[in-house]
Order: structure tokens, then sequence, then C-alpha cells
């Protein structure tokens, strides 16, 4: 009977489960949205019983259109939408709120009241004191429901991030755990000792009661009942980690970049966590048999959403991929230059302040080089974080693997290839969250034996190879920084 690994990789926006046979390739998947709900501007939240739901009908789904059962599935990897937080009831396992989103802003007031232990948390957690991290978001709950706090000291309350969630759902109860790689987004896990940090949770008032047990990403979390006895849960990481994992970067120096909404590059730094002071976020990357991998990570709020915002607010373009038709029916950007800081510029410039502009028109400036130019502000983007994450880790010039829904457009590619001087490796799966998943589980069921089993596993892909000179590269991004410059005295 043919085994497969069942990967969930609950997103923001979807639902998905991916069967990976032993060769680690895709036989099916499918996916289900789920609803995000908009309570006051800036705010984020989704029904956390809606989430379980969808997992529940993704796996279904799989096991009817492959026509097989749960004695097909060796083993469970699960991989999350990261910091989202859940509090349900312990008794009834009811959700006592909504869960709240990593991006939503509703606890910056929460964040602002903890401005002056900024540099603790970063020391101890590797993070920047942020709503988007579970703590203030935990807080805000215990605050905004009857008698939270006092319910969470009674030990009536649980707290977990969708993996937890979720392995609790699946068990019945019986798993209360998180893995390390989603534990480090909470704010509140100290990445050095790899254990809740006390004095931290002091100063959030947080009660480490209703906090899972932190274990390792790949092993037996324990048993999925509810679907089917038997079933273990053998993997579990956060969404960017598990893509790093996907894309096979198992050693220090590697670095993969997702192009979706936003970029997220992360590298991997290694075993030992690399404090960054240039706004890099440190984070735990996995642990596996005893030894933990950090990684650096550094995002870019504006990459696909700025072909977005030509799709929906200039409307210069119908859909996404025609922006690279148009980008490439000019023979150049013409000097022209955007910067697309719509939301303020994240890593390396934390400016909340700053508003996107265009720069370098001239009478014959054209739509299509507005459209290459925004192209050309993501490549541009990811060299920043590029260049820092070459200075801190001090390894430098590494291909960049690269996975995400913009990495279809093969003009960006080439010029991300050409911008950073170094080989961009496009893989043949994309989704290699859920690979991460897979792999991480496929680890610790016996699945597959060992890592480099897994390394030997084919794989395709498709290279870009910098074509452009030293002295046109210079040129080009010496120019963005400029743009980024001006841009930022505009206010
Ligand atoms: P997410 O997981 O963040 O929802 P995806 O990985 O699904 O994102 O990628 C979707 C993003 O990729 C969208 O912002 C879209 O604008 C962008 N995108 C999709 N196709 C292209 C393309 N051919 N060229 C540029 N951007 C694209």
């Amino acid at each position: 009977m043919e085994k497969y690994v069942l990967a969930i990789d609950q997103g923001t926006t979807s639902s998905r489960a991916i069967l990976f046979n032993k060769e680690g390739k895709i036989v099916y998947k499918t996916q289900e949205e789920v609803a995000c709900l908009f309570p006051k501007e800036g705010w984020v939240e989704q029904n956390a019983l809606d989430v379980w739901l969808s997992v529940l009908n993704v796996i279904n789904d799989c096991l009817t259109k492959m026509n097989i059962t749960y004695d097909n599935i060796d083993s469970i990897g699960i991989t999350n939408q990261r910091e989202t937080t859940i509090i349900w009831d312990k008794k009834t396992g009811m959700p006592v709120h909504n869960a709240i989103v990593w991006q939503s802003r509703q606890s910056v007031e929460i964040c602002n009241s903890w401005e002056q232990y900024k540099e603790l948390i970063h020391k101890k957690t590797g993070l920047i004191l942020n709503p988007y991290f579970s703590a203030s978001k935990i807080r805000f709950i215990l605050d905004n429901i009857e008698n939270g706090q006092q319910r969470a000291e009674n030990g009536e309350l649980l707290f977990g991030t969708i993996d937890t969630w979720l392995m609790y759902k699946m068990s019945k109860g019986k798993i209360f755990k998180t893995d390390v790689s989603n534990a480090s987004r909470t704010m509140f896990f100290n990445i050095n000792t790899l254990k809740y940090d006390d004095k931290l949770l002091e100063i959030f008032n947080i009660p480490k009661k209703m906090l899972p047990k932190v274990v390792e990403s790949s092993g037996d979390f324990g048993e999925a009942s509810f679907l089917h006895k038997g079933l273990k849960i053998c993997g579990v990481a956060g969404d960017q980690q598990a893509a790093l994992f996907g894309q096979r970067c198992f050693n220090e120096g590697e670095i993969k970049s997702t192009y979706g909404t936003g970029c997220f590059m992360l590298m991997n730094c290694g075993t030992k966590p690399v404090l960054s002071k240039k706004g890099l976020v440190s984070t735990v990357a996995w642990k596996i048999n005893g030894e933990t991998h950090y990684a650096l990570e550094g995002s870019v709020f504006m990459a696909g959403a700025s072909i977005q915002w030509l799709r929906d607010q200039l409307k210069v373009i119908d859909k996404a991929s025609d922006s690279e038709k148009f980008a490439t029916s000019v023979d150049d950007d013409l000097g022209v230059y955007v910067v697309p800081a719509f939301v303020g510029l994240g890593a390396p410039y934390w400016d909340n302040e700053c508003k996107g502009a265009i720069f370098g028109l001239t009478r014959g400036a054209s739509k299509e080089h507005v459209i290459r130019s925004v192209i050309n502000s993501i490549a541009y983007q990811v060299r920043d974080i590029a260049d820092v994450m070459c200075n801190e880790s001090g390894v430098c010039g590494v291909a960049l693997k690269v996975d995400g829904g913009a990495t279809a457009n093969s003009y960006l590619m080439q010029f991300q290839a050409d911008i950073l001087n170094v080989d961009i490796i496009l893989p043949e799966c994309l989704e290699t969250s859920a690979l991460g998943a897979a792999y991480l589980s496929g680890l610790g069921s016996g699945f597959w034996k060992d890592i480099d089993e897994i390394k030997a596993l084919k794989k395709e892909s498709k290279k870009f190879t910098p074509i452009m000179s030293k002295e046109e590269r210079d040129r080009r991004y010496n120019k963005w920084l400029k743009a980024v410059e001006v841009a930022r005295m505009f206010k």
C-alpha cells in the first residue's frame, strides 16, 4: 500500500492539504478559502472554528478525491500562518474571542505601553517590539473578555498559535504543544535558552499556565485521534521557517526568499542566534534531534502587493501576469524609479512615515516604464535586505532560492539575479512551506531516514544567472538608494 505524508498548510487566506509521496512529489493538493474579518480599521480577525473546519474539509477532500483511507497516511505535518493568536476555554474547547491575525494592528497601544522594554525584548527574543507578534494580542484578548486575566490565572484558558490550535483539535484536546519555530514568534520565548522567558511573561502579565509545551519541530507530537486512531503528527513549523526547510536551506548561509504579497527573506545562520543591529529579526528556524538552527529574517511589505496596486489603483494592468508583458515591451526603465512605500518601509529602514514616490519622470515616460520600475523596486528592496544579511552574518554571494506567486514573473527573476549578482534558483515545487512540513514530518516518523535521504531526492529547478555588468548594477542600485533617501525626506 502506497503511503503519503499529509501536509497541512494553514495560511491567512486559505487552508491547504497536500499529499507528498516518498519521492517528495505532490500527488494531490486541495485548498479552501478562510474568511478574514475586519471589525475595525486595521483590525484583522478570523473565526478559529472556521479555520479548524476548513482544515477538516481539505483533509476530507484529499482522502475522497484520491480514494484512499487514513491507513495510507504515514504522518501529518503542519505549517501555519505565524503569530496569529487564539485563546480558548480549556473545559469546552471553544474560543473565547476571534483569532487575532498577525497583520492586525489592534494591539498597537499595548505595544506602545511596553516601549521601555524594547531592548530587553530584542535581546531575549530576537524580535522587534511590534503588534505582529503574539504577546500583545494575548494581552488584548485577556483585557477585552470578561474576567480574562482571572480566568487565565485560574488555568481556565489556553493560548495557542494556529499549529497548537489545530493539534489540540485533531487530538481531542490531548496535544497541547507548539514547536520552537512558532514559539519564537510569541515575543516571550527566549531564543538563547529556548524557554519561555519568566521576566517577559511578568512584564506582559501573561500566566505561564496558559502556554503550550514547546517541543522540537520534528518528532512525535502525539496522535490525531479525532481523525484516526494511531495517526501521528510528526512535523510542525511556522510557514516561513518551513519554506526555508522545504527549500532545503539546511546549511548555514543558505537563503530563501518568498515573493508573495510581501517578501520574506530568511537566512539559515547556523546553530547560534545572530542578533541584528539593522532591524532584521532573529528567529528559530527549527530544532531537530537536539540541534537548533536559527535564521535571520527580513521582510519587504510591498512585493506582489505593489503589482496589485498597479492593477487595482492605477488600473494599468488587468491581471498580475500582464506586468511582465508590459515591462518587457520597453527596453529600459528610462531612469524611472518607484519607491513603493505605501505602508512605510520595512527592514532595514523601518520608516513608518515614508510614503510612496515616483522619480525620474520625463515626457517619454509611459505606463510601461512605471510598471517596469515597480517590478524593479521589488528586486531593489530584496537587495537592501540581502546586503544587511551579508553584513551581519558575514556570508555573502550565496545563490538565492525563491518561491511565491511573483516568481512567475521571469523578468523580475532575471533582474533580481542581476541586481544581487547571484544565481536565482526556482524550484519546480513552489509549495515550499507544505514541502518543509512534509519533510519535517517524514523525518520525525521515519518515512525518510535522515536529511541526507531528503537531499538525495530528485528536485527539478530553473536557474537565472546574472548577466548585468558591475558598472550598470552599481549605477542602478545607487540610484535606488538615492530615490529611497529622497522619498524619506518628503514628510
Ligand atoms: P500570498 O501567499 O502572500 O497570498 P502568493 O504567493 O499567492 O501570495 O502570490 C501572490 C502575489 O504575487 C500577488 O501579490 C500578485 O500580485 C503577485 N503576482 C502573481 N503573479 C505575478 C506575476 N506574474 N508578476 C508579478 N507579480 C505577480
